[in-house]
């Protein structure tokens, strides 16, 4: 049985002519970039090429681009890496961020940082007055995701870091999920810290890359040799970053065709979903949203519920609390925004990506009526109306 796969927010398959590009540097060109032989400048041209089709894609500055082994180190390397710097103050996050960025947080309050955690509103979006509100002469550092990987909303990043910056404070994005899906510009955003990862745009799996402007000053969190120019040692990973760089380039250059497609499919999915299937609440912003994101809760039964169900019937999909590796806790995005868990918890996520077609949509929506209505027959808490 072929896999519907409605799960790109957890990653995406390798685009094959970005294994393609990849491939050679396994067997052939397995040189490593700091030796001066051929071997070693054949790889080392090639990590040049990938960093300058990252800053490319991004409108950075080719030294602007550091390589990490993916989103997770890059977010721990924007938070610890700036902070370490410093004398410890105040930092401020958003309630709904990514682990990799939550835990870097917490970890950073053991070390003495304050932090405030920003507050959203229903669908998701920073409450700018309260995040205003909460700067103080000690702020250093605000991180505030670019987009969602729950719900898919979109933070309105410009001002935000426009914000920041009156305070005197820098403004890192994990833009992980955004970078490749909306077009991104870090001069037109007006951030100082970036992070991406590859396996989330068609790339492979352990690479991802921090984009420090210049003037910026990050510590390393790794040390040892001194590479990528002392801020991230370890011998450089030729084939994940050749490939990271060959996804950007097609993403950013595929972006205007496979936007709108994914849009119409998410509205249609997302519409298909509410008409024929009756309390449910469709969760984050009804328009400032992923082009593949549908996150919604339907009452009275569980999420892992429907992902099993779904699963027997081919389809890959991730309940809303999916995020935090196989835990049954409700997700602290969804109760953030201020749904009570019973919603956290019956929520289902469908990501979208590149190889989804109406056909895959026309799929879900014959199979999933049923499953829920079998589902809410067994469920001790549903009345039906
Ligand atoms: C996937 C993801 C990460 C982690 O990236 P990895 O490359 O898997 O470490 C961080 N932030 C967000 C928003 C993500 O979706």
């Amino acid at each position: 049985m072929r896999t519907v796969y409605f799960d790109h927010a957890a990653t995406t398959a390798v685009d094959p002519r970005v294994f393609a590009e990849m491939e050679p540097y396994f067997v052939e060109r397995y040189g490593n970039p700091s030796e001066i032989h051929r071997l070693g400048r054949e790889a080392r041209e090639a990590v040049d090429k990938a960093r300058a089709q990252v800053a490319a894609a991004l409108g950075a500055a080719d030294k602007e681009i550091v390589f990490t082994s993916g989103g997770t180190e890059a977010d721990n390397m924007a938070l610890s890496g700036f902070l370490s710097r410093l004398e410890p103050g105040h930092l401020i996050v958003s309630a709904i961020e990514h682990p990799a960025v939550m835990e870097t947080a917490r970890y950073l309050m053991r070390q003495n940082w304050e932090v405030t955690f920003a507050a959203v509103d229903s669908n998701g979006v920073v409450d700018i007055d309260a995040y205003a509100a909460a700067f103080r002469d000690d702020t250093r550092l605000v991180s505030i995701m670019f987009a969602n990987n729950v719900v898919g909303t979109i933070e309105p990043i410009r001002e935000l870091a426009r914000i920041a910056h009156e305070h005197g404070a820098a403004f890192h994005t994990d833009a992980v999920q955004a970078v490749g899906a909306v077009p991104i510009d870090v001069a037109d955003l007006g951030v100082d810290l970036l992070s991406l990862s590859g396996h989330k745009l068609y790339g492979p799996k352990g690479i991802g890359a921090l984009y420090i402007k210049r003037g910026t000053r990050v510590a390393p969190i790794l040390h040892g040799g001194g590479h990528e120019r002392r801020l991230r040692s370890g011998t450089e990973n030729v084939p994940g970053m050749v490939g990271l760089g060959a996804a950007l380039e097609l993403a950013v250059a595929e972006l205007p065709s496979q936007r709108p497609r994914l849009e119409a499919l998410r509205d249609r999915l997302a519409q298909g979903f509410r008409s024929s299937i009756e309390d449910t609440v469709y969760l984050g912003h009804p328009t400032e949203r992923l082009p593949g994101n549908v996150c919604i809760s339907v009452r009275f039964i569980e999420g892992e519920s429907m992902v099993l169900q779904l699963d027997g019937k081919g389809i890959a999909v991730a309940s809303g609390s999916a995020c935090a590796s196989g835990s049954l806790e409700p997700s602290h995005v969804i109760l953030g925004m201020g749904y009570a868990a019973e919603e956290a918890h019956g929520s289902v996520r469908l990501t979208l990506g590149h190889e989804n077609t109406d056909a895959d949509v026309d799929y879900f929506l014959e199979v999933f009526p049923p499953i829920v209505a079998r589902l809410r027959e067994m469920s001790p808490l549903y009345v039906k109306r």
